[in-house]
């Protein structure tokens, strides 16, 4: 019924099973433990007047305090808001004000971070793992709130890709949906062990593994920071069974010499989300024999959607797998109506792991849910056997001379170019053909525009061929990591 009963089961099933590892000082705690520490925090909670309903935020790096708050929060119906510390000073202020905390838990080395007017919330310090130690509480919990599912549990701002970020409601029931579809779909057992290296504010560190982990009783290893070496390192050391981090992770991970010695024999499968993944990722773990898949999902939706069967990964690269099981897609048309054959449209998602709403925007959550199915605003389509792949957001298609480009298409071509690392396409306005092709591109060795232009012209249609090329030696990219088309986009309208 609700993410709570799942916690607690595992709890009384195997209390002395390790649950989670903080990579950095190698402590670990075991299930009996992330209960009691859960305990303790729910009720400093209740003690500080904390209600149903009350959001409850934390600052910091990815850390055993993540999981500390939000199974208090799922003990005494409060919603955990997971603040992102790459933020800068005004765009923190805008989240807190829009969410307006009751309490805050920050890490001392963000408290620059917050404003003066920020500081008359309650404070808890989460300066080290004993934190819960010192707090002025008795030790047990007096009272447990019975959700109702659709009570609010957590709510995660999106990545702010599109704009600024949007604080998506996800109740008990979708943090339980997304889990089972997971722990279902992807075969997950109280044997996995994972690496969270994504930052746990970000839907893909906190509920993409780590909580359906919790909930199947397995195990988390917490990485407080991303670092390539080490995170090879600590998925060999740790034997870690499955892993999910984004393209810029692997694009930087496959480069270092930890992992061109790696063999990581416990590995199940390796993850890629959030982004279109460049298929020279692909092609690092295939030569390696690793099995390497990519996964899709958004902060409202999910964020786990899709599963591919390990026989199938080879011929569908680049696919993101069939729809899981708790979970109905659609593609559809502009005009709403279902697309046929393997035409291409936008993608609608319903499951009960969807959001509830966006916090304050009443008018962006009726844009965005409509009967029940989630607009991603994202365009893929679905092959025959019900493989679905990703062609870009809605929003980043070009139309020149009437025709449709999906940047992707480009931006995967140039990127199978050895000398190249990264690509971004994007449109120009242009009173002839509405809009011209432009390549942003970063070469690692030099290259030309004529060059690229020939080496585009050797596969892609004339209309998609970028008319320009800018080359850079590295993409802006947004703070979870993703290629900031905002930014790229004002510098293709200042060349206009
Ligand atoms: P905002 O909604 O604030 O603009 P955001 O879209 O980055 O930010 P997230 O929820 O972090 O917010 O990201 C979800 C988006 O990431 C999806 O809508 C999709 O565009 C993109 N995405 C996720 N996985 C993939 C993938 N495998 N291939 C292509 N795009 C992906």
């Amino acid at each position: 019924h609700c993410a709570l009963d799942w916690f607690q089961s595992r709890v009384d099933l195997f209390p002395e099973k390790k649950a989670v590892v903080d990579a950095k000082t190698n402590h670990t705690w075991t299930y009996k433990q992330l209960n009691e520490r859960a305990e303790r925090l729910a009720q400093y909670f209740i003690e500080n007047d904390i209600q149903k309903g009350d959001r409850i935020a934390l600052l910091a790096s990815n850390h055993i305090s993540y999981f500390d708050f939000i199974f208090a929060c799922m003990k005494i119906g409060s919603v955990f808001v997971p603040l992102n510390w790459r933020l800068s000073i005004d765009e923190l202020r805008y989240v807190i004000q829009d969410c307006s905390p009751k309490l805050i838990g920050i890490d001392p080395q963000f408290q620059g971070n917050l404003t003066q007017t920020e500081i008359d919330n309650i404070l808890i310090e989460i300066d080290n793992n004993n934190y819960i130690d010192r707090l002025q509480t008795s030790s047990t919990l007096s009272e447990v709130h019975e959700p109702d599912e659709t009570d609010a549990l957590a709510m995660i701002y999106t990545g702010g890709t599109t704009g600024q970020p949007k604080g998506a409601v996800l109740s008990h029931r979708s943090i339980l949906w997304n889990a089972m579809n997971t722990i279902i779909s992807w075969n997950l057992t109280n044997e996995d062990i994972t690496l969270t290296c994504l930052p746990m504010f970000h839907t893909g560190g906190l509920n993409a593994l780590s909580l359906p982990l919790m909930l199947v009783g397995g195990k988390v290893v917490i990485s407080p920071e991303f670092e390539a070496s080490t995170a090879v390192n600590d998925l060999i050391t740790y034997e870690c069974t499955i892993v999910l981090c984004v393209p810029t992770m692997y694009h930087m991970m496959i480069r270092t010499k930890a992992f061109q010695q790696a063999s990581f024999p416990k590995m199940k499968v390796f993850l890629s989300g959030g982004a279109p993944c460049p298929h020279d990722i692909y092609k690092a773990f295939r030569e390696k024999g690793i099995p390497f898949k990519e996964g899709y999902g958004l902060t409202e939706a999910g964020p786990n959607n899709f599963y591919i069967d390990p026989a199938d990964t080879e011929q569908k690269m680049g696919s993101v797998g069939k729809p899981m099981l708790f979970n109905d897609i659609k593609i559809i048309t502009e005009k709403g109506g279902k697309v046929g054959g393997e035409t291409v449209g936008e993608l609608l998602i319903r499951g009960n792991h969807s959001f509830e709403y966006y916090w304050n925007k009443q008018e962006k959550t009726d844009q965005t849910i409509i009967d029940g199915w989630v607009h991603t605003g994202d365009l893929a389509r679905q092959d025959e056997e019900g493989y679905v792949y990703i062609v870009g957001r809605k929003k980043d298609m070009i139309i020149t001379g009437g025709e449709n480009v999906y940047p992707l298409e480009i931006e995967h071509w140039l990127e199978s170019n050895d000398n190249i690392s990264e690509a971004a396409v994007l449109g120009l306005p242009d009173d002839k053909w509405g809009e011209i092709v432009v390549a942003f591109v970063v070469p690692t060795e030099k290259m030309t525009e004529t060059e690229l232009k020939i080496y585009c012209e050797n596969k892609l249609t004339r209309y998609k061929v970028p008319r320009k090329f800018l080359l850079l030696e590295e993409l802006p990219k947004t703070h979870v990591g993703k290629i900031n088309k905002v930014v790229l986009k004002e510098k293709v309208m200042e060349m206009n």
